[in-house]
């Protein structure tokens, strides 16, 4: 503690008895030994983090913190900037429920005489011109649509189309 004039060896901060510790650069796990030039005073919270790192990893961490090293307890780490939070994405915009109409009739066209022939049928294929999912709500809207305009005629589960 004296050689380091009272202060921690990473953060540079006073360092109170009650707070210091004394890191093994080389941990003692690793075989490092208790000599002087192996140890140092620091704060407890950052032995505790380096803990049985190995030196390449404390390295690391050390230069993680590109010179402004703060021990990780508490002490100076006041005037950390928080982060401001990245704006919310907008959400996707939903296509206009015509454009659905629209695709369905178009690929109903398209299937000639290989049209669905019932209301169960019809309402799985549309639902499958959705691959990315469409509400059981917006799916009995659609049918209904197609049925209200007149394209689809439904009687007793037979389904005829006028495209
Ligand atoms: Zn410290």
């Amino acid at each position: 503690m004296f050689v380091q004039g009272g202060l921690c060896f990473f953060c540079k901060q006073p360092l109170p008895k009650a707070e210091a510790s004394v890191e093994h650069l080389l941990a003692s796990a690793n075989g490092g030994s208790n000599n002087d030039e192996n140890c140092v005073a620091c704060c407890k919270a950052v032995n505790a983090l380096l803990g049985s790192m190995s030196l390449k990893e404390k390295f690391q961490v050390v230069l993680n913190q590109k010179g402004q090293f703060k021990c990780p307890n508490g002490a100076g780490t006041a005037k950390t900037a928080t982060q401001p939070k990245a704006p919310p994405k907008a959400p996707a915009i939903a296509k206009p429920k015509d454009d659905r109409l629209a695709l369905v009739v178009a690929n109903l066209k398209q299937r000639g005489n290989a049209k669905p022939r019932t209301l169960k049928t019809l309402t799985s294929t549309v639902a499958a011109l959705f691959p990315k999912g469409i509400s059981e709500a917006e799916l009995s809207a659609l049918v209904q649509q197609l049925m209200s305009s007149g394209k689809v005629t439904a009687s007793e589960n037979k389904v005829t189309y006028a495209l």
